[in-house]
């Protein structure tokens, strides 16, 4: 038999152990899965946004996996603290399969970024995702008149969308019931979501952008004259990718909407977009909140990049979530370039001093960045297991201490079996139940254990 751990259960180390033993050529491989959280899923449980329930539902699929008797669940455990290091979990397995995402965001580096009221769109996810580990203030919603996100991914969709959106709407998602009353009772009338690039080159997909569009009492505002700063947008037969193609064609429609569509119903809230405006300093009021965000305007280069021209535009902002990328965070005991916030790797095997190391592998964003959507993961994932798949000969030969769920536990973890999983799904519906919602998400480590263990102790 060969053991593999794979480390994450999102979507890429679900993909990984779906193929590691779902194939043919080495039998008799079984995949312990573990996840430092209680709960499976990764970002499709802690990322993907509530209202996207189409895309929420590809944890059915997920599932289908985890259930297969030759993979094993095990949530709550750590791996690279005090009690696991990755050192101590190749012992215990013939081969470890990392596929721990990208955990951190990145900073935009201009003054100002620690006032208050200043966030990640990360920190703004995972608290209306209901991660156990994200803070509960309700990010101070009531007070907020003005909100800017700065970055033109799907990221920063998501949160405008979000910020936009009136709770009714998601009143029937899993969101956790605080912050869907934080949403309540939210004063936000406009969002402001600035790219520092142009309308051509946003990172959003079209389907996402498009939605912005269409959220009732929600108004869009773009600006002609500031898309049409984009050679590519003014251009209509510019050669573009498909996609920024259709991008193009969605914000031509918004900026050709008689005033009264673009412009908003009176009262109603408006999502703003905005280009060719990089951010310099973010600007506090008296109290160290921020107030407002300084851009410089900027200018295509001609080189798809921009130039700055030295004239700025502050926007009035009481919230700021900034949504320019996540980044990948180091693991200890294992190899890391800080420079792309990845793990160095050789066709999914890790690289240690230049050489590849067997038996150590990564897939999914620590393995190539943060980027693609959920299915990219699973030709990444593959390239992984065919790598491990052939270093399986010299792999099974060595003799393993025997079942590492005790050696876990010896080592004072307490994992999470897979009913432990099926006790927190049902401990949220019955939560949902009782608030007269659906299902609702447990936002904190107590609850999530608690609901665990009293089904599987
Ligand atoms: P992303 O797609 O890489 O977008 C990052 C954005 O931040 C870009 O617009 C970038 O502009 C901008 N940016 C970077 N540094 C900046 C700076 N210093 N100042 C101003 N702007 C800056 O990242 P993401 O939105 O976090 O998404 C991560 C991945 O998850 C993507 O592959 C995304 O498609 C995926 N995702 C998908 C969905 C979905 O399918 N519904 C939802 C969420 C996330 P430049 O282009 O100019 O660098």
């Amino acid at each position: 038999m060969l053991r593999v751990a794979v480390v994450g259960s999102g979507p890429s180390g679900v993909y990984a152990a779906q193929t590691l033993v779902q194939q043919r050529e080495v039998p008799g491989v079984r995949v312990d899965v573990l996840d430092r959280l209680p709960c499976p899923y990764g970002l499709v449980r802690y990322g993907v946004a509530p209202d996207h329930e189409k895309i929420k539902s590809l944890q059915g699929n997920l599932r289908t996996v985890l259930e297969d008797e030759r993979i094993r669940f095990l949530g709550n455990v750590e791996v690279g603290g005090e009690r696991l290091t990755t050192a101590r979990l190749l012992e215990l397995y013939h081969a470890v399969v990392y596929c721990v995402g990208a955990a951190r965001d990145r900073h935009l580096g201009v003054p100002g970024e620690d006032l208050a009221g200043v966030h990640s769109a990360t920190d703004f996810v995972s608290w209306y995702s209901a991660h156990p580990d994200a803070g509960t203030d309700g990010f101070g919603l009531a007070s907020v008149r003005s909100a800017v996100v700065i970055g033109a991914g799907n990221v920063a969709v998501d949160v405008t969308r979000i910020l936009a959106r009136g709770a009714a709407e998601l009143a029937p998602t899993d969101m956790p019931h605080a912050a869907l009353g934080a949403l309540a009772d939210s004063a936000v009338r406009r969002v402001h979501m600035v790219a520092r690039r142009g309308p051509s080159q946003g990172k959003f997909t079209t389907k996402e952008l498009r939605e912005l569009g269409t959220l009732p009492g929600v108004a869009t505002v773009v600006d002609p004259a500031e898309l049409a700063l984009d050679p590519a947008y003014a251009d209509p037969g510019a050669a573009l990718p498909a996609v920024n193609r259709r991008n193009v064609e969605v914000l031509r429609g918004w900026a050709a909407a008689p005033p009264p569509e673009r412009d908003g119903t009176a009262g109603g809230r408006s999502i703003a977009l905005r280009f060719y405006l990089r951010p310099v300093e973010l600007l506090g009021d008296d109290a160290g909140r921020v107030a407002a965000v300084r851009f410089e305007r900027t200018v295509p280069d001609g080189r798809g990049g921009v130039t700055g021209t030295g004239t700025y535009q502050d926007l009035e902002a009481q919230l700021v979530l900034r949504s320019v990328g996540y980044l990948g965070v180091a693991l200890p005991g294992l190899p890391f370039d800080t420079a792309t916030g990845t793990v160095p790797h050789a066709a999914g095997r890790v690289v240690r001093d230049g050489r590849a190391s067997v038996g150590e592998y990564v897939a999914g964003w620590i393995k190539r960045g943060p980027t693609g959507v959920i299915g990219t993961n699973r030709p990444c994932a593959k390239e992984t297991a065919s790598s491990l798949l052939q270093d399986a000969p010299a792999l099974a030969r060595r003799e393993l201490p025997g079942d590492p769920l005790d050696a876990l536990r010896a080592a004072g973890l307490r994992p999470v079996p897979w009913p432990g999983w099926l006790a927190i799904e049902a401990a949220e519906a019955d939560l949902g139940r009782s608030l007269g919602r659906r299902s609702v998400k447990i936002p904190d480590w107590p609850g999530l254990l608690d609901a665990a263990r009293a089904a599987a102790p």
